[in-house]
């Protein structure tokens, strides 16, 4: 044992205590030794002084061992103690042993080997169950530690929690606050273009020149707030799940020669060719003629808008699998591919800002984007900045119910070309989890 080891050895008698003294000697043990005689002048050396081992008389003037160990086991002094037995008392060592003795030995079996070997011993096993306690410690702050992590987590996880259910019922408020605003705000702008309308038939009244000018203004302003209103009140409906295809049969063509017609005057406003190309041999579709109607003027009003000069066509043929493909194609500001998945975002608009040129509420092509989805069908976007932009939609002829399970999820395929891929994962609520609709 090469370090020098701090010892105290408790003996009211004279001789024993020089007999383990000159026994550790002998052993060669590199120490300091300090003595005390009685079981009092123990506890306060060893409160005051740090020992490596202590060798302790089992009978004490003041004490006995037994209370002596409890007494410094229970002040939590942590010293390595070696009770020194009289003949006879050997049948209590278990009891010190328990009470937190390290090792005993019989004062008859005193020598240097004997004395040395069981000094190390006792060390040795010290130190062991030292860092043993301090590994436990350890293990129980660690513990404690992660258990205030988890109370912490959860904690967060509850608040998050808390925070979603405040979110969707927000959302919720909000989408029912679109709806009744604009179901509300639906009724008096039918009367306004009603009564327009009345004072616009030349047998009703006889207007001014002036004042017809004024009443017509009046009449297209009310039509475009009643598009947008249906608009919201579309989105709204879509959001909460409650928009549900009214499937019927209905000739596609005719729906398309309408819209044409209707919207030709704009076209021509703006000097844009408007070109048309069915090439349907069967132009009957079971589908919501009215949600298709929707689509079309949506996607043709936006070529329109878009585009200042040049053309637009649209072009109808028969695909495989039964299905019809749609496009309306024009020459107008195109879109950049970085905003290709964002326009079919709710309110995501590529000019978002105040000043922009090109009005509109920015929910007509999140609305399509549903629409389709519900129908089976998909969305495929082509377009390159100032040349030009198609939408083409591809639908199955006979809307089903499973269709509308198939709900589009759009991707950029790196060649300009988004185009929407089905996923079986959505539900055949347009709203829910819908990759464009924003809640
Ligand atoms: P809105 O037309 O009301 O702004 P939409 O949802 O119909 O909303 O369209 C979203 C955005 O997509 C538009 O604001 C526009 O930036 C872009 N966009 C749509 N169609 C075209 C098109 N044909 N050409 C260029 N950009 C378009």
């Amino acid at each position: 044992m090469e370090e020098t080891l701090k010892i105290l050895v408790v003996d009211d008698d004279e001789v024993d205590r020089m007999a383990v003294r000159r026994a550790l000697a002998k052993a060669g043990v590199s120490m300091e030794l300090f003595e005390v005689s009685n079981a009092n002048d123990a506890v306060s050396a060893l409160r005051n002084t740090v020992y490596d081992c202590v060798f302790l008389d089992y009978r004490l003037p003041d004490d006995d061992g037994l209370n002596l160990i409890q007494k410094l086991r229970s002040s939590e002094i942590k010293v390595p103690l070696v009770v020194l037995t009289a003949q006879g008392d050997e049948e209590i060592a278990v009891a010190l042993m328990k009470a937190g003795a390290t090792d005993y030995l019989s004062k008859s079996r005193v020598s240097s080997a004997t004395l040395a070997q069981i000094l190390r011993n006792a060390i040795r096993v010290h130190r062991a169950e030292m860092q043993a306690a301090l590994a436990n410690q350890q293990l129980r702050e660690s513990h404690e530690q992660l258990i205030r992590k988890n109370q912490e987590l959860e904690r967060q996880r509850q608040q998050i929690q808390l925070q979603n259910l405040k979110l969707l019922e927000a959302s919720r408020l909000k989408s029912q606050f679109l709806a009744t605003m604009s179901h509300e705000l639906r009724t008096p702008m039918n009367a306004i273009i009603g009564f327009s309308q009345i004072l616009l038939r030349p047998k009703f009244a006889q207007l001014t020149h002036q004042q017809t000018d004024m009443v017509e203004r009046i009449l297209n302003n009310g039509k475009h707030l009643l598009m947008l209103l249906n608009e919201v009140l579309d989105f709204s409906k879509l959001e909460a799940g409650r928009l549900e295809l009214k499937s019927e049969l209905f000739d596609l063509t005719k729906i398309i020669n309408t819209i044409v017609a209707e919207m030709r005057s704009l076209a021509e406003a703006k000097k844009l060719s408007l070109l048309v190309q069915i090439n349907l041999e069967n132009p009957l579709l079971f589908n919501d003629p009215v949600r298709m109607r929707q689509i079309l003027v949506n996607l043709l009003s936006n070529a329109i808008k878009f585009t200042e000069s040049g053309s637009i066509w649209i072009e109808v043929k028969e695909i495989s699998g039964n299905r019809v493909a749609i496009a309306v194609r024009d020459t107008g500001i195109g879109i950049a591919p970085k905003d290709f998945k964002h326009i079919f975002e709710a309110f995501r608009q590529v000019d978002q800002s105040i000043t922009r040129k090109y009005p509109g509420t920015g929910l007509g092509l999140a609305i399509i984007d549903s629409l389709v989805g519900m129908m089976g069908g998909k969305i495929f976007l082509e377009s390159q900045l100032g040349a030009g932009s198609m939408f083409k939609i591809e639908i199955p002829r006979q809307v089903s119910p499973q269709n509308a399970a198939e709900i589009n999820a759009f991707h950029w395929d790196g060649d300009g070309i988004v185009c929407s891929a089905q996923n079986p994962h959505q539900s055949s609520k347009a709203s829910i989890g819908h990759p464009h609709l924003k809640h």
